[in-house]
């Protein structure tokens, strides 16, 4: 080691910063990579290797032709140095990347602990240092450090848990079921993260504090009668839950309670809540419905929906069978399913600019999970992307951020992209939801599912090397400064 400065300080040796290190030290930047282990090991961790995988040890489909396959597929057309890893320790999983775990974390830690321009210090950083700083400390930040930056963003921008609603595709949610109308065809409801009680539109927005009036039709309503919100209610009663981990000992806020926490407090407590049919006319019936689930745009294109107020730990097929029973989503395609565990994230499109930086401190930009991405592939393509961010600004010419039709630049969107006043903010993994619609074709038939997802895999590998090829020259790797 030739070098005492560090250029850039990455914090967290895990997917993402072990990946965003990487990328700046290929680019002959010297680089300080601090991880508390094993001083400080989370609840979750386990090994002192970097890249530690907490929980399973598959990296999802590897598929190109589904979300996190098309996803690791355009980390590897990157250079990804955590993919490259998971490929030389891959154990047999079906159409999934699974890795031997150790050998993977081996890799990554041999690779960063070679490199020269690598520096890895073992120590559990609890103060932000000065200069360009990558914070990539994931879900569980250890230390002080996650007040000092909850501090650094000013107030109630970061989340200690995330409460997470499901969301389906759009165009499988039955229009025969179902109508588009806001409450009292003005105003919308609360969410999760609201600061007052789910339904409660009218004290949020006198809070100041709860969503934007939502304009007319905006909320697609998804009505039940008596007997149907009954055997709903039952159901969520009797569905298998996902057990929390040790350290996740669940305490929720009032206003952002699980729906399975509300029907075992009482059978009507749900229709006081996420389901309140208050306001809501159904045209078909001219009268408010039993109960009604409403279910709220997700993104811009009007591709999927979410299920407001809906976080849930119930089981992934239980979502799948219990959420069928409301008639509107009987085949509906869920995109995410919901789930509530202990998490650390920032609410990064209020608060990170164009290039992941904060905006109140341009220096510090975040990466990984900490961004509001969910699971390993997804962190590390932040890390990724964050490092090429700061490595064309420090080589004096921003990187334009990925094409929005690729599963990188749909990612990258849902964390930088605008977002409407008040809209609440909540991680997520890769799905099509996030890609733009494709064009239409007028006269010919719409493309079945199976067709639409060929088409999006086939456009964004088709976009993705005119990018990284009109970005190469921002972020070529260049000669070891060390070597
Ligand atoms: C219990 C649990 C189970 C999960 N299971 C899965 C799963 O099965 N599949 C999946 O895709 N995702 C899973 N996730 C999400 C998973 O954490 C992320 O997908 C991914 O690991 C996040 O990457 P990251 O780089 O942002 O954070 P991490 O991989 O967690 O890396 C953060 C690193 O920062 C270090 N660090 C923290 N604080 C400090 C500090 N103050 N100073 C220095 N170093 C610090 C930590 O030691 C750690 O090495 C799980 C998360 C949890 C908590």
């Amino acid at each position: 080691m030739t070098w005492d400065q560090p250029e850039v300080t990455v914090v967290g040796g895990g997917m993402a910063g072990s990946e965003a290190a990487w990328q700046l030290a290929e680019r002959g930047l010297r680089v300080a990579l601090i991880e508390q282990k094993p001083a400080e090991l989370s609840p979750a961790h386990q090994s002192p290797l970097c890249g530690e995988l907490v929980c399973s040890n598959s990296l999802r489909s590897d598929d190109v032709g589904a979300p996190a396959g098309l996803l690791k597929d355009e980390l590897r057309r990157c250079g990804s140095m955590v993919i490259a890893c998971a490929d030389a320790h891959r154990v047999p999983a079906g159409g999934a990347l699974a890795v031997e775990r150790f050998g993977f974390g081996r890799a990554i830690t041999t690779r960063l602990a070679l490199h020269p321009n690598v520096r890895l210090e073992r120590r559990r950083l609890d103060a932000l240092p000065a200069g360009d700083v990558i914070l990539a400390t994931g879900p569980l930040t250890g230390g002080p450090l996650g007040e000092v930056i909850r501090r650094e963003l000013g107030g109630d921008r970061m989340y200690f848990y995330d409460a997470i609603a499901p969301i389906v595709a759009a165009e499988t949610i039955d229009p025969e079921r179902s109508w588009r109308a806001s409450r009292w065809n003005k105003e919308s409801p609360a969410s999760a993260h609201d600061p007052v009680a789910p339904g409660d539109a009218r004290a949020a927005a006198a809070a100041g504090d709860g969503e934007a009036a939502a304009p007319d039709g905006d909320y697609v309503n998804c009505p039940l009668d008596r007997d149907q919100y009954v055997a709903f209610v039952e159901a969520v009663r009797a569905g298998r839950k996902v057990t929390p981990h040790d350290f996740e000992e669940p305490r929720y806020f009032e206003s952002c309670l699980p729906i399975e926490v509300m029907a075992d407090r009482g059978l009507d407590v749900l229709r006081y809540g996420p389901m309140r049919p208050v306001g809501l006319t159904d045209p078909r019936t001219g009268r408010w419905p039993h109960a009604v689930v409403q279910l709220r745009p997700e993104n811009r294109y009007l591709t999927a929906y979410n299920l407001v107020g809906f976080q849930t730990r119930l089981a992934y097929p239980e979502q799948q069978r219990i959420f069928a029973m409301i008639p509107a989503l009987a085949g509906a395609e869920f995109l995410r399913y919901g789930s509530i565990h202990r998490n650390t994230y920032v609410d990064a499109p209020r608060l990170l600019g164009p290039e992941l930086e904060l905006r109140t401190r341009p220096g510090l930009r975040f990466a990984g999970l900490l961004t509001g991405v969910e699971g390993y592939i997804e962190s590390c393509a932040m890390g990724l992307l964050c490092a090429w961010f700061v490595a064309a600004r420090r080589g004096g010419a921003p990187l334009p951020p990925p094409p929005p039709t690729t599963m990188l630049g749909g990612l990258y969107l849902h964390v930088a992209g605008a977002r409407e006043p008040g809209a609440p903010y909540a991680p997520t993994n890769v799905n099509f939801g996030l890609l733009p619609p494709l064009p239409e074709e007028p006269g010919r038939r719409r493309p079945d599912k199976a067709e639409r997802k060929r088409r999006h895999v086939e456009r964004a590998r088709g976009d993705l090397g005119p990018w990284l090829a009109s970005v190469c020259h921002h972020v070529a790797p260049q000669a070891r400064a060390g070597a």
